[in-house]
């Protein structure tokens, strides 16, 4: 495993810092850290995808000697440090004024991705983004948590499409010297292996620290020198080997996340199972607990005390299973003290959905957690209807599971323009009271002139974005002229734009738009009332017929007949979406109802003024007022076709009838009078209710609280 390179870039005294700032992702969520690295060199900004650390490694002498005379930039230099010494060290925080008693206790939070930024490529999508949002939150509100995950040194895929439209998936292996990551160490100061028991083997992981202000993430590293070579490759991708492998994984994730815990002297209070692939958290808590003289039945009740597990999604394919076989092998040395009582764990983990008798990870979590949570309240219901067999007795609205609604971390998600617009109408400290409804309500007092201003602006920075990736495509990896059009080129900035980003996958029907290709056309290449399309998103690497979708949209852009007003955008990643949701006009979605349990790139856009067009599914069957985006509701229909061509007609109507005209229609100014007013709406009523922040403070409220015995 080669070791970080001790970066050679020297830095002047003066800015000594800087390094620090560029090592802990906080920067990125703050506008000043964020401004302190875009103008210190805009180009070079650009060029690593807004990578400080990667920055740092490349930048001239000269930029840094440029800069360090430059009191403009040096104030915001010292402000950022300022700030984040603020953050590191904060005593007034939400949490320590609502919990002065809470003293050192610790939360931890165990995902298998997290999202938190483009240079840290260890995330497949949505779980991860929120877990990403949930562990910057926390650290704005002054919780005592660490999050717990894996450093894919591979990462997920980065995609490409050729020129006949089909996904191609490249790993690249990541270059820890260019990611804000930094061996983790124990109080002694030597970097932190632990040892996991798999099988009849034991197997070594080396910890990354990501630091993100107040809180830190632990990310555990099978890529060690003293493993065997197929033990090193356990962790080298997200998602990406067969259930032997991702059985491995989940042993590593729940039993060596407990025991790297251990090693930092870390004990936690309270452990949050963010899906089921950490649930074996569980195991390793009551060897532990057992190991220390508890009884298994005392041991247990201890753990469903302090275990709180999160469930993302009623797709039933999304619940890992594994046979009693599988499980037998991988877990062989993971029992210890509690051998006499295997039989009852493994039962713990027995559950049938229709294909036999299976070892289910969600099913173990959900019977060893005190206190269960769906992430919208359409989810919450949902996922009391699926899971009633794990308590037959009960009747089905009596299911200890309750609803905690998704939200986004807002100001990693909010961009810059729409942040200084807000911070000179709502005052400059909106920030620190953004989940206050009453506030945002002042967002409808904004003259519609200068709102209108900062969306053509974020429209702007989409299409040069565009461009400038196909540019790069073209010119870079010589690709076809085919795949550049599809690119997006052609596209017009001052066209009513529509966005769809998210994984390709049947339930989320990305064709739907195109039931009726005839009637699209004419929407689209509709003179001087033009509309345009921009897809983004991977299929998983195994999902045919995901892929397949992605082509159809792929050759989409290239029909003439859609008047090039189709484009692909490809390798979707945060960095991607932010362009996305802050760039476009509307954010549509479509899923088959009911199973998307939330989805949260609508609320990224829709509080940056991109309002949401969508089925009433996820969050937006409870977002929804009626003034703030648009609904696509038509009557239930009689199967999946029917109601595949029912969505589509509802779709198109509300786009011919409400959307376009709304855009278009001008005042003498050429403002969107109609348009701005909804976009207000959006803001105003998205933004404080579908934040990190309300969601962070529900689940100290109503989940940490109770189990702390706060
Ligand atoms: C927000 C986000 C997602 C999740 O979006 P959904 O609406 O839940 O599908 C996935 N991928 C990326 C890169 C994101 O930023």
């Amino acid at each position: 495993m080669p070791f970080p390179v001790t970066p050679v870039t020297p830095l002047p005294p003066r800015i000594a810092r800087l390094r620090d700032l560029a090592h802990d992702l906080w920067w990125s969520w703050n506008p000043v850290a964020r401004r302190t690295f875009r103008s210190l060199d805009y180009l070079l900004w650009r060029a690593t995808a807004h990578n400080p650390v990667l920055m740092l490694d490349r930048i001239e002498p000269s930029a840094l000697n440029r800069a360090q005379s430059d009191s403009a930039w040096l104030a915001d230099y010292d402000e950022a440090v300022r700030q984040l010494d603020l953050a590191r060290g904060a005593r007034e925080t939400w949490f320590a004024r609502t919990y002065p008693a809470a003293g050192s206790t610790v939360i931890a939070y165990f995902s298998a991705e997290f999202a938190v930024h483009q240079s840290l490529p260890i995330y497949a999508g949505g779980l991860g983004v929120l877990a990403g949002d949930h562990c910057k939150e926390a650290s704005d509100l002054g919780l005592p948590l660490v999050g717990i995950g894996f450093c894919y040194p591979q990462g997920y895929f980065r995609q490409r499409i050729s020129s006949e439209g089909w996904q191609e998936e490249h790993y690249e292996r990541l270059d820890w010297s260019h990611a804000p990551v930094a061996r983790a160490r124990q109080a002694d100061g030597s970097p932190c292996i632990i040892t996991i028991p798999l099988g009849t083997r034991t197997v070594l992981a080396q910890v990354w620290q990501v630091k993100l202000g107040g809180i830190s993430l632990y990310l555990l590293d099978t890529d060690v020198e003293d493993n065997a070579p197929w033990d090193r490759e356990l962790s080298a991708r997200l998602y990406g080997g067969d259930r032997e492998t991702r059985l491995q994984q989940e042993v590593i994730l729940g039993i060596g996340g407990v025991r790297l815990l251990t090693q930092l002297g870390i004990e936690p209070a309270v452990c949050h199972l963010n899906e089921g692939h950490a649930a074996f958290v569980v195991l390793q808590r009551l060897n532990d607990l057992c190991d220390r003289g508890l009884t298994y039945e005392a041991a247990l009740a201890e753990v469903r005390r302090t275990t709180i597990f999160t469930t993302h999604t009623p797709v039933p394919a999304g619940h890992d299973a594994f046979t009693f076989a599988q499980v037998e092998t991988h877990l062989a040395g993971v029992w210890g003290t509690l051998a006499p009582h295997r039989e009852h764990l493994l039962r713990l983990g027995l559950y049938d959905n229709g294909s036999g008798p299976m070892f289910n990870m969600t099913a173990l979590a959900l019977r060893t957690a005190g206190a269960v949570n769906g992430v919208s309240q359409l989810h919450g219901q949902v996922t009391r209807e699926m899971w009633h067999p794990i308590w037959p007795d009960l009747p089905v609205e009596r299911l200890p599971v309750r609803a905690i609604t998704n939200g986004v971390h807002v100001p990693t998600w909010m961009s810059s323009e729409m942040d200084g617009l807000l911070s000179r109408h709502l005052g400059a400290d909106w920030r620190e009271r953004h989940d206050d409804p009453a506030l945002l309500d002042r967002v409808l007092a904004i003259p519609n002139g200068e709102l209108w201003e900062v969306r053509e602006q974020l429209r702007g920075f989409l299409f040069h974005f565009i461009r400038e990736r196909t540019r790069q495509r073209w010119a870079g990896e010589q690709v076809s002229a085919a795949r550049v059009v599809a690119g997006g080129p052609m596209l017009d900035r001052r066209v009513l734009t529509i966005g769809f980003a998210r994984r390709f996958t049947g339930y989320k029907r990305p064709e739907l738009i195109f039931s009726d290709p005839d009637r699209l056309a004419r929407i689209l290449c509709a003179p001087g009332r033009a509309v345009q399309i921009v897809f983004a998103g991977k299929a998983h690497p195994a999902d045919e017929a995901g892929k397949r979708h992605l082509q159809h949209i792929y050759f989409r852009a290239l029909d003439p007949r859609f008047g090039g007003r189709i484009a692909f955008v490809d390798d979707y990643d945060l960095h991607v979406a932010h362009f996305l949701v802050q760039g476009c006009d509307v954010w549509l979605n479509t899923p088959r109802k009911p199973l998307e349990a939330s989805g949260t790139s609508g609320m990224k856009a829709a509080l940056n003024g991109t309002p949401h067009l969508s089925i009433g599914d996820g969050w937006w069957a409870e977002g929804f007022t009626g003034t703030n985006g648009w609904l696509i509701d038509p009557p239930k229909a009689a199967d999946d076709a029917a109601q595949d061509w029912a969505d589509a007609q509802a779709l198109y109507a509300l786009l011919e009838q409400e959307i376009v005209p709304a855009f278009y229609d001008r005042d003498e100014q050429g403002v969107p009078l109609r348009w701005t007013q909804v976009v207000k709406e959006s803001i105003r009523t998205v933004l404080p209710r579908f934040s990190a922040r309300r969601m962070v403070k529900e689940y100290v409220q109503e989940m940490y609280a109770p189990a702390l015995r706060l």
